[in-house]
């Protein structure tokens, strides 16, 4: 299917939408997700027409594992958590919701269980403070 340029991510990546940014480079943008499963929920997208993981450039992708790779780093440390997880959703089959491709970074906790997929909007000051702390740990 072709690759839908009003998704929100890509409104984003096009500065036409606000996020609370944490990397950029080249190839990739990480940033908070507003209605995050739990506190440090961060989401890593390329900077490619890219709706799944089939549809994307291997380089580009290969930059942006690097940048989960970082920003799980610093995820992890910000929020202290013993570990953390990666997921990625391909179609509406899977539970995409976005249809650019991104890849979830959460933290995670013994016992500790998420909140529902994409369901209540975090409140935006709450949000840039954990933006903070992870720009913290990358800086
Ligand atoms: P998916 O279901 O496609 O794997 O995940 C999409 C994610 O994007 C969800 O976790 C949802 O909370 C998040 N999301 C949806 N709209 C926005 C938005 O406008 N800004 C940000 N930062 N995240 C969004």
């Amino acid at each position: 299917m072709a690759y839908d340029s009003n998704n929100i991510f890509a409104k984003i990546l096009r500065g036409e939408a606000p996020a609370f940014k944490v990397f950029e480079d080249e190839f990739s943008l990480a940033f908070m997700d507003v209605m995050p499963q739990i506190d440090g929920h961060t989401l890593v997208i390329p900077k490619d027409d890219a709706e799944t993981i089939l549809d994307v450039d291997p380089q580009i992708l290969g930059k942006t594992a690097q940048t989960v790779q970082t920003v799980g780093a610093a995820v992890q440390a910000a929020f202290a958590s013993p570990g953390f997880m990666v997921a990625q959703l391909n179609g509406s089959a899977a539970g995409q919701t976005v249809s650019h491709l991104h890849f979830h970074i959460m933290p995670r906790y013994e016992g500790l269980e998420f909140k529902m997929h994409a369901r209540e909007m975090a409140d935006f000051a709450l949000l840039e403070t954990h933006a903070q702390r992870i720009r913290t740990e990358l800086s």
